[in-house]
């Protein structure tokens, strides 16, 4: 026999069992965006790699690193999607959402970085997403940010998440603060690692959220971005945090919190977990008032943030939150005896007909009676409806409760439907 081939590294399937529990978690998604007013985007698995480029930063990990970028056929540089804010604007600026408008938007769907594969960390995963456009003052911060505790509260796991949250500031502040980062830093250049020394010229800000102790030491008396904001960033970050207040979301103002792309300014927040080791960043965002401009549209504010599912999933199933499924079926149809395969198909039918939201499933592949009842248990059904000969002739079914202590009953074809219903109401 020949070696079976196998997925690619860091890139999973989702057998059925733990597809149920995504399908749990997806339906509280879109219930949940649904309840704040916002509109699925669906879009592209691969755009032309400058977008990414032009967006998340070239010198920033994903562009530098993680990116799978090849050429098609036509010579164009394509990648896949990494993320999904660069082609939200992308997207929603083709579609002519933006200017002058204001669109709360959210999507969900594969994204991929070539990253080395480990628990809560792999090249093939799926971010939930939400996008706010036009809108400039904090309340859209706030927005988004309870939204996504609304979350947690649905699924009951608010005191295993905490906030972090920092504001960026404007461009300029930004831009001023990096340079006096700078030269503190390489006043003690000798202290600092490779990765860090090399950043000094390509992206300072992310020697901040270094997780070399060394570095972290040298941090200690370095500058601080709160002392380079400038006056409205100040008052909108202020404005952040009354809103949290009020609306009881606890957080804590991490003064190193940047993020890993270039895009943002301002706020910037963190979902953070202690239940799933190093990869504890469930859910991250901010806001990015110049990306729009950047990729050609005209000046839009902008806020949002991305959900990693799989380590949302990964820390729902820690905290045993998600149900396993118990059944793929409500009834088995068993036919035993001459004629009563085709007419169980025809049951099968007419019971989906009138009852779309029953299970119904007919034995398939032959055997015997027993057989056909194993099976029946095996799927979980809650009943099994069995046609014999004599049923067939007498135009009935017997109906067999397999989850509970009832006597089997004989019924006519006619009341299946109401008599099935009502035994798995029970
Ligand atoms: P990290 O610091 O963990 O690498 P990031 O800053 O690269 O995260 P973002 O680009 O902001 O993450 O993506 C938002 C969320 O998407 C992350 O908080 C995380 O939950 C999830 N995520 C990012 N990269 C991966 C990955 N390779 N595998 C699984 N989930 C990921
Ligand atoms: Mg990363």
């Amino acid at each position: 026999m020949s070696k079976p081939i196998q997925a690619i590294r860091g890139m999973n399937d989702c057998l059925p069992a733990e597809t149920a529990q995504w399908q749990q978690v997806e339906a509280i998604i879109r219930q949940t965006v649904a309840s704040y007013g916002y509109s699925e985007i669906r879009f592209p698995i691969v755009e032309f790699t400058d977008l990414f480029k032009r967006s998340v930063g070239e010198v920033t990990d994903i562009v530098e690193k993680e990116m799978y970028t090849f050429e098609d056929r036509n010579g164009d540089s394509l990648s896949l999607r990494p993320e999904g804010t660069a082609v939200c604007v992308r997207a929603a600026n083709q579609g002519a959402l933006l200017y002058n408008q204001q669109q709360r938007l959210w999507y969900m769907g594969p994204m991929f970085r070539h990253e080395r594969p480990q628990k809560g960390r792999y090249r093939q995963f799926h971010q939930f997403g939400v996008e706010s456009y036009g809108f400039e003052s904090a309340d859209m911060d706030a927005e988004v940010i309870i939204l996504s505790a609304r979350l947690w509260k649905a699924f009951g796991i608010t005191e295993h998440v905490r906030l972090e949250i920092n504001s960026l500031g404007s461009n300029e502040a930004r831009a001023d603060y990096s340079a006096a980062l700078v030269e503190y830093l390489k006043e003690h250049e000798a202290q600092l690692d490779e990765d860090s020394k090399r950043r000094l010229t390509t992206n300072p800000l992310r020697i901040l959220d270094s997780k070399n102790p060394d570095v972290q030491a040298v941090l200690t008396d370095a500058p601080k971005l709160s002392e380079h904001l400038d006056q409205e960033s100040i008052e909108h970050f202020e404005q952040l945090k009354q809103r949290l207040d009020a609306a009881g979301i606890e957080y804590v103002v991490n003064e190193k919190l940047v993020r890993g792309l270039d895009y943002y300014n301002r706020t910037v927040f963190e979902w953070i977990t202690e239940s799933l080791g190093s990869q504890g960043t469930v859910l991250a965002g901010g806001r990015y008032d110049g990306l729009v401009e950047q990729l050609g549209g005209k000046a839009t504010p902008a806020v949002g943030f991305a959900m990693g599912i799989e380590r949302f999933v990964l820390l729902l199933q820690t905290l045993n939150i998600l149900t396993e499924p118990t059944s793929t079926a409500d009834v088995y149809i068993v036919a035993a005896g001459q004629g009563t395969e085709l007419k169980a198909v025809e049951i099968a039918e007419m019971l989906r007909d009138s009852a779309p939201e029953i299970r119904v499933v007919t034995h398939s592949g032959g055997g015997n009676f027993k057989k056909q009842m194993k099976r029946a248990d095996k799927v979980g059904a809650a009943v099994a409806l069995i046609l014999g000969e004599q049923e067939l002739e007498n135009q009935q079914v017997n109906i067999k409760f397999l989850r509970q202590q009832a006597e089997q009953e004989t019924i006519s074809w006619s009341d299946i439907a109401e008599r099935v219903r009502s035994a798995i109401a029970e």
